[in-house]
């Protein structure tokens, strides 16, 4: 079983939908299933409804789970858990303050030396453990050899034994840490391999070091992914990016399958550039995606998402624009060569339907068209219908261009009309106005 782990402390972005994505290719590929597994032990962090709406983008992307798990509900057995390595043990409490940890960071800093645990309260005796009643963590003890393992995309990694810190696996409070709860419940769900960013490579070392003083000798494969970059910031994604988050590229009027498709082409060589996730199942391969930070670019992204309004059905575009006609469709596609978005084409098809009242510098000639075009036999053919205008009212030249793309579209420039004509013509009695 994979797993995808999202945490619900703000919106999801591309870089966790790429990875859930991922996650679900590969369950497919194996033939797998897909855990869905809310971390939601930090209560603090955690915001009211972040949960609902990652499972309705997971949804809306049709990423397909076979369960939905909260890692609270699993509290009972990571607390029991603790209880046996402290019996063991193989964990201690420990009553430093924070002021004191503050200050080993701050130590190991300057002295260019990693970030760990001094061990004090590995060495408190049993008795003076029993009579303090100052608030405690607990740590599990550090690792006596080095560990090593191997990732899908980053090949052998080896982690020296003094490197690795005498974590906590329970906070104040009795709640366990991300990288206890983390590790314990890939264990519990018999989870095979874990997809997820290059920035949990630490924990993983930590995670596989408590499964091993655990005894848990099934092998779990990891390939952690190099980092997704904000073209506009140059930055890595982050939850504040709001042009970054998917709720945000959905009500912009984003396609979720363009998404999903641009999400897979980067840092990816793909057979070809425009596809479906079903597509790309049968050829994606996770060891060969890049380990190199990749960039997402919304101006990319918009490129794509044209192609796939390009292949959307005509009346299916037409019903997401609030039309049940596919000639609706059709000129929406028409639109293309100007907007890339639900919304932009929205806007534009909703322009033409507007009144058109005032034509700077072309009134009477505006008037004039107006007269003759509701008068107007029906013509199949746009030539047939500038040559009866011309013939009516004498206007040619820019006299009768600009006049006319205004009464048909209310815009001064946009694509040929011999283009747009037949597919309004039929409207014309309500965009004549
Ligand atoms: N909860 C973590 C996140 O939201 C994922 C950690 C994991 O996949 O193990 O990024």
């Amino acid at each position: 079983m994979l797993r995808f782990a999202p945490s619900p402390t703000g919106d999801m972005h591309v870089a966790n939908l790429r990875v859930a994505i991922f996650n679900y290719i590969v369950a497919k590929q194996k033939n797998e299933d897909l855990l869905i597994r809310i971390e939601d032990t930090d209560k603090e962090k955690n915001v009211e409804g972040k949960d609902k709406s990652i499972l309705e983008i997971l949804s809306l992307f049709s990423i397909e789970h076979s369960s939905v798990i909260y890692q609270s509900e699993n509290l009972k057995y990571h607390q029991r858990i603790v209880m046996q390595l402290l019996t063991k043990k193989e964990a201690f409490s420990c009553f430093c303050s924070d002021e004191k940890l503050e200050e080993l960071k701050v130590e190991a800093k300057e002295n260019s030396k990693p970030d760990v645990y001094d061990g004090f309260c590995a060495t408190l005796s049993e008795e003076t453990v029993f009579n303090c009643n100052a608030p405690f963590t607990v740590r599990l003890k550090s690792p006596k050899e080095n560990i090593s393992f191997k990732d899908g995309l980053k090949g052998d990694l080896e982690y020296k034994a003094s490197e690795i810190d005498a974590f906590n696996i329970l906070k104040h409070g009795k709640t366990p840490t991300y990288d206890y709860a983390c590790a314990v419940d890939d264990m519990l769900y018999d989870i095979s391999m874990v997809i997820r960013d290059e920035d949990y490579l630490d924990n993983t070392v930590k995670q596989i070091h408590l499964r091993n003083i655990i005894g848990y000798d099934k092998k779990i494969d990891y390939v952690h992914l190099a980092g997704v970059l904000n073209a506009s910031t140059g930055k890595k994604i982050s939850q504040k990016d709001k042009e970054t988050s998917i709720n945000y590229l959905i009500q912009e009027g984003f396609l979720p399958s363009a998404i999903a498709n641009y999400l897979v082409l980067l840092g990816n060589k793909t057979p070809k550039e425009i596809f479906t996730l079903e597509e790309a199942i049968e050829w994606f391969d996770i060891t060969k995606v890049s380990t190199n930070q990749t960039t997402f670019d919304i101006n990319e992204l918009k490129l794509i998402n044209i192609k796939h309004l390009e292949l959307m059905d005509d009346l299916r575009l037409s019903k997401i624009l609030g039309f049940a006609d596919a000639d609706i469709g059709k000129l929406a596609k028409v639109y293309l060569e100007e907007s890339s978005t639900i919304n932009e084409l929205k806007t534009r098809i909703k322009v033409i339907f507007e009144e058109k009242t005032s034509l700077e510098g072309f009134q009477n000639e505006l008037k004039t068209l107006k007269e003759c075009l509701e008068n107007a036999p029906y013509y199949e053919d746009f030539n047939d219908l500038q040559k009866y205008i011309t013939k009516e009212t004498s206007l040619e030249g820019k006299f009768l261009d600009e006049p006319l793309r205004y009464v048909l579209t209310k815009a001064d420039n946009g694509p040929d009309l011999s283009k747009i004509y037949p597919l309004i013509k039929n409207y014309l009695g309500d965009i004549i106005k």
